[in-house]
């Protein structure tokens, strides 16, 4: 059985995302900085009949947790086929990049970007373990600099540090693919589009289902499939 750490996925896209794939055969640990919600996500998942499902620890912003997390994972398997860098924050307001606080852009920085790298680095030995690694980074189009540089399409203002952040996230992804493009290795970033949840008070248009298929798919990508590049549910997207 194949598995997969999903970061943050104890509520939102990450858990709809855990249980598509437990659906499909994998073993997957949900990964949730609290332990009561990251239990209560398992057993939401167990009483949809999902079990192959267990409960990690693991705050994306704490090296010692992450580490411990790793710990865990190396003893039970030694190896891991797929990590999803989902955990995300959009941060406080206001975030007109002029004005910001600096210590709200630090946090989500902190986060989404320093989160997904710091975590890739602690499992990237027991992802090398697996025949056919993946990485999936959980972008946004707000990440997209093509999207910004169009002022037609320039009204996420409100947005800035989070912007910011996830467009280092997809650098993140180039460089890491970059780094393994001689590898089994797939590394990918993706955007699961406007999404009803917590992040955006359940604004979004999307439904989790539907956010997550674009995850699911990036992450269970075959051999002969592209690594380093940006996708949406339909398909490549302008950096
Ligand atoms: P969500 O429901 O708020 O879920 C975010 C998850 O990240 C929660 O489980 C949260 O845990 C977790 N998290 C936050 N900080 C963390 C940390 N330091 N360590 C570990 N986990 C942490 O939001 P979502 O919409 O599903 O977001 C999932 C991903 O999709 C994010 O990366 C987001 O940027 C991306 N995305 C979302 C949309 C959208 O429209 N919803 C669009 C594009 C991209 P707690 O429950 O403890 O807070």
């Amino acid at each position: 059985m194949k598995t997969v750490l999903i970061t943050g996925a104890n509520q939102g896209i990450g858990f709809e995302t855990a249980k598509q794939l437990a659906q499909l055969g994998y073993f997957v640990y949900v990964g949730s900085r609290d332990k009561n919600k990251g239990l209560d996500a398992i057993k939401k998942l167990n009483d949809l009949g999902v079990t192959n499902v267990e409960f990690v620890e693991l705050d994306v912003t704490s090296i010692a947790s992450i580490q411990k997390a790793k710990e865990l994972l190396d003893a039970k398997l030694g190896s891991l086929d797929v990590l999803i860098n989902n955990a995300g924050i959009s941060g406080g307001q206001p975030q007109n990049i002029s004005a910001i606080k600096m210590e709200n852009l630090r946090n989500v920085f902190d986060t989404n970007f320093l989160g997904a790298v710091q975590t890739t680095q602690q499992f990237i030995p027991l992802l090398t373990k697996s025949k056919e690694p993946r990485i999936v980074n959980v972008s946004s189009g707000l990440g997209s600099l093509a999207i910004h540089s169009n002022t037609q399409n320039s009204n996420f203002g409100i947005y800035d540090a989070y912007s910011c952040s996830k467009t280092a996230l997809n650098a993140f992804t180039v460089m890491l693919a970059n780094e393994f493009k001689n590898s089994n290795f797939k590394i990918n970033s993706v955007t699961p589009g406007y999404t009803a949840t917590n992040l955006n008070h359940y604004q979004g248009t999307q439904t989790v289902e539907q956010g997550a298929k674009v995850i699911v798919k990036y992450a269970t990508l075959g051999t002969e499939a592209p690594t380093g590049g940006f996708f949406g549910d339909e398909g490549a997207l302008d950096w």
